[in-house]
């Protein structure tokens, strides 16, 4: 026998529950996003593979072992989008907001890839909700976001939790700090894995994400960037961390938190909770990236929401309203049945779920079958009532039972009772 079809390594399904789970969240999310001044902006999952080449590094992980790239019929190299700032980017500049809104903020939802090991909370199709701020040079970009971050976690109830922040500084601060990461490698190269060898000759940065445990080791015990920020640099986090304690943002200081991209630059974070783990949203300050893509400087800012794990740590949300069913016990009453159920959907709100019963079974059965569908309220065309110009309402909770013409019941249920 064939062996039954399954989700791709690395994928997964987005059951009922889960999904409902995280609708919650993001109605919660993107409404604080847009009272806060940011609008959606979407782009394809498709882009030119050569795009996060030149924004995320060449020697990046995420390009050079994470990037599902392929050739397609024509022979471009395309990539499925490993992160959504340089899409983002890409869009801003293609469709001219440095000129005539170059301060817009924007956010965007959907399915990111990575060609990662596949383990608890990281999928190789991962979602993210992900915001980016354009045109804020200041500390105003960064400090706004942690703090509505804060906001919507606090309001979602994601348990204890804290903001790691740290500076990379500039360009300027970061190749002093490289020249000196140089400097700190070079008698301990042996110990090192062939990836930071070969790293530590073009981007010596990229050195201090490598996940190998005798590169971590021997990283642990090398400078910090924070120890190389030029004076500018210097009170621009000074400034960050005043606002995030006058916010009352949950932080901490983390010198060794450097992000696994190349266009960061001064202020970087991470969220984690209290007891660790990964992290759970993230992001940082990208001031050359816009002049790098070929715009022109522009400071920004972004920040990147992983959905999966938020999810796995939220709590569940309040059950939503329990439905109503019309049942009928003849089939000839199905036209009728119809009739009523689409009365009763135009009538009632849409968060009330409205259902007709699947066939004319014996009442009993039908009782049970929507107590087991978490229905809380039934109607019954029954015979003998229809004759009546009647439906018995029958409450599952409580077990009462009344029978009432359609309108009266409607207007009941319009105006008080909770179905
Ligand atoms: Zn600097
Ligand atoms: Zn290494």
């Amino acid at each position: 026998m064939e062996k039954r079809y399954q989700a791709v390594r690395g994928t997964y399904d987005l059951l009922p529950a889960a999904a409902r789970k995280l609708a919650a969240f993001l109605k919660l999310v993107t409404g604080r996003l847009e009272q806060a001044g940011f609008q959606e902006l979407e782009t394809p999952v498709l882009e030119e593979a050569r795009l996060f080449n030149r924004s995320v590094g060449p020697d990046s992980d995420l390009v050079t072992k994470e990037m599902y790239t392929f050739q397609d019929r024509k022979g471009r190299l395309l990539a499925l989008r490993p992160e959504g700032t340089a899409p983002l980017v890409r869009a801003y500049l293609e469709h001219d907001f440095t000129y005539h809104a170059p301060q817009a903020r924007f956010y965007y939802l959907g399915p990111m890839f990575r060609y990662d090991r596949p383990q608890e909370g990281r999928y190789r199709q991962f979602l993210q909700l992900g915001g980016e701020l354009f045109g804020v040079a200041g500390v105003q970009a960064e400090s706004e976001t942690l703090d509505l971050l804060n906001r919507v976690f606090n309001l979602a109830g994601l348990p204890e939790f804290r903001f790691e922040v740290n500076s990379l500084g500039c360009r300027a601060c970061q190749e002093e700090y490289g020249r000196r990461l140089s400097e700190f490698i070079e008698p301990r190269a042996g110990g090192l894995c062939p990836d930071c060898l070969r790293r530590s000759k073009q981007n010596p940065l990229r050195v201090l994400d490598c996940k190998v445990d005798a590169c971590r080791k021997i990283l642990g015990q090398a400078p910090v960037v924070g120890g190389f920020l030029c004076p500018a640099c210097r009170e621009h986090h000074r400034l960050f961390l005043e606002c995030l304690r006058l916010l009352e943002v949950p932080f901490l200081e983390n010198p060794r938190l450097v992000r696994g991209l190349d266009y960061y630059t001064r202020s970087v974070f991470e969220v984690t909770l209290a007891g660790g783990g990964n992290a759970l949203a993230a992001g940082g300050r990208y001031d050359n990236l816009v002049e790098e893509l070929g715009g022109p400087a522009t400071p920004a800012f972004g920040f990147a929401i992983g959905l999966e794990r938020l999810m796995s740590v939220l709590p569940e949300p309040p059950a939503g309203r329990a439905g109503l069913r019309i049942l009928y016990l003849e089939a000839a009453h199905l036209p009728e049945a119809l009739r009523l159920v689409r009365r009763f959907r135009e009538a009632l709100p849409v968060e009330w779920p409205v259902t007709v019963a699947p066939e004319a079974r014996s009442l009993k059965s039908q009782l049970r079958q929507a107590a087991r569908d978490g229905c809380r309220m039934v109607a019954v065309l029954g015979p003998e009532e229809l004759a009546r110009g009647e439906i018995l309402w029958r409450d599952l909770e409580s077990g009462r039972q009344v029978s009432l013409p359609p309108e009266t019941m409607i207007e009941r249920l319009k105006n008080d009772a909770q179905p």
